[in-house]
């Protein structure tokens, strides 16, 4: 077979390699829970499905202009408005089919053979995969001290004289950190003295809790969006759990988004018009939803931090946004695969390895399901691992007893 030695070199998904086993454990009936999931349960808004439908009726669905409809575009000038305090021109928009199409777009647009990109650990699975899928090199930035949140001079070292941008995901997938005002606001200052994009993806802005706001970036700039650094990423997938509708946009300088219109045109063409009107009924419709998200998974978040804090020999660290958290389970291994196969195969549960995010030793659990799961779902690894844990459980209508410890 001809493999080119790029798609060869694209690593496999650990998480859909789980995912898989997971569904085929589940397809034999076995009661499985999932805590890896990347998608909130809730359903679409109306406003959304009630737009999509009057497309879908009207029968009119063909192509669009390449950068996405005007409605739309207007409706996430007036998004950028509320929530970034910032007003942008049409020029500056480009939607694209999910925010991981607009930072891959993003990517193609700026990234000359062996550019560098700057990454934060604990970072999305995705980046550097990407980065080196347009021939760049990711450079990643692990944080000294263990934590989750990088010091500025420690992203200023990794800067070289091929550095072309640094990717920010605050708050962060995987570990539910939001970065403080502070570096963010050095990181612009930073990218704008040495001319290099600061790619913020921001797709879970508002999912944050306990009264944390994460600043607007665009806050420490002075400079109009056209000569600015910034380049802004965000979407509906999650702030309006319509990871279906695959819709995601771009704010960026209008001499990028007109490049990354030929690259679109040449590749998708458009965005699909249907999904692209659900996302305007999203944008423009009651915004409640969001904030009904918002409680109801913060909610879930102290759910899962209360049974984690039971849990013998795992730190925890209060994720403040994001339905994910990235305990540190060194007590029990140091390797996130093995461990997190030893979870599906002995107590049905499904987590995703923290290596795959930078952060070995780490699982990363999600709080996006039902109570239950998450109750469940870490009662059941605590009898897999923990030793102070009772040593007979019930999973599904099965009574099991560990005799592995
Ligand atoms: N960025 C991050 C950090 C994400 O976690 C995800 C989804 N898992 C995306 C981008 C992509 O979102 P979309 O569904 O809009 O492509």
């Amino acid at each position: 077979m001809a493999v080119s030695h790029l798609a060869r070199s694209i690593r496999e998904s650990a998480t859909l390699v789980l995912n898989e086993r997971a569904a085929e454990l589940a397809a034999h009936g076995q009661p499985v829970i999932h805590l890896g999931g990347g998608e909130p349960k809730n359903k679409v808004p109306l406003a959304a499905i009630v737009s999509s439908a009057a497309r879908l009726t009207s029968g009119d669905v063909k192509y669009v202009p390449t950068d996405g409809t005007i409605a739309l575009k207007q409706a996430i000038i007036r998004y950028t408005e509320e929530n970034y305090g910032r007003l942008v021109a049409p020029d500056n928009v480009i939607v694209s089919s999910g925010a991981k199409q607009s930072i891959y777009n993003v990517l193609v647009t700026i990234v000359d053979p062996q550019d560098e990109i700057v990454i934060l650990s604990p970072y999305w699975v995705s980046y550097p995969e990407m980065v080196r899928m347009v021939y760049g090199q990711p450079v990643i930035v692990t944080p000294e001290d263990g934590g989750f949140v990088p010091r500025l001079d420690e992203v200023e070292e990794a800067f070289g004289s091929y550095t072309k941008a640094v990717v920010v995901n605050s708050p962060n997938n995987p570990s539910g950190a939001v970065y403080p005002s502070q570096l963010i606001e050095g990181l612009v200052g930073l990218c704008e003295e040495r001319g290099v994009h600061l790619i913020m993806d921001d797709i879970y802005h508002r999912l944050v809790f306990d009264g944390v706001r994460p600043p607007s970036a665009y806050a420490f700039t002075e400079r109009d969006v056209d000569e600015s650094m910034l380049i802004v990423v965000n979407g509906v997938s999650k702030l309006y759990g319509m990871t279906g509708f695959r819709v995601g946009w771009t704010i960026a300088p209008r001499e990028l988004v007109e490049v990354m219109k030929n690259v679109q045109a040449q590749t998708t063409s458009c965005p699909a018009a249907v999904s692209m009107a659900a996302a305007e009924g999203a944008l423009t419709g009651v915004q409640s939803t969001v904030e009904n998200l918002r409680l109801g998974i913060q909610n879930l978040r102290d759910v899962m931090l209360q049974e984690l804090r039971a849990f013998e020999g795992v730190h925890v660290t209060a994720p403040q946004g994001t339905f994910y958290c990235l305990p540190d389970f060194r007590a029990y291994s140091h390797d996130s695969e093995e461990l997190s196969r030893f979870l599906l195969d002995k107590a049905l549960v499904v987590t995703v390895p923290g290596k795959e995010f930078g952060a070995e030793g780490h699982l990363r659990l999600s709080y996006c399901g039902s109570t239950k799961d998450v109750t469940e779902g870490v009662q059941r690894m605590r009898w897999a691992l923990d030793p102070t844990a009772p040593n007979e459980i019930y999973i599904g209508d099965r009574r099991l007893v560990r005799d592995w410890l």
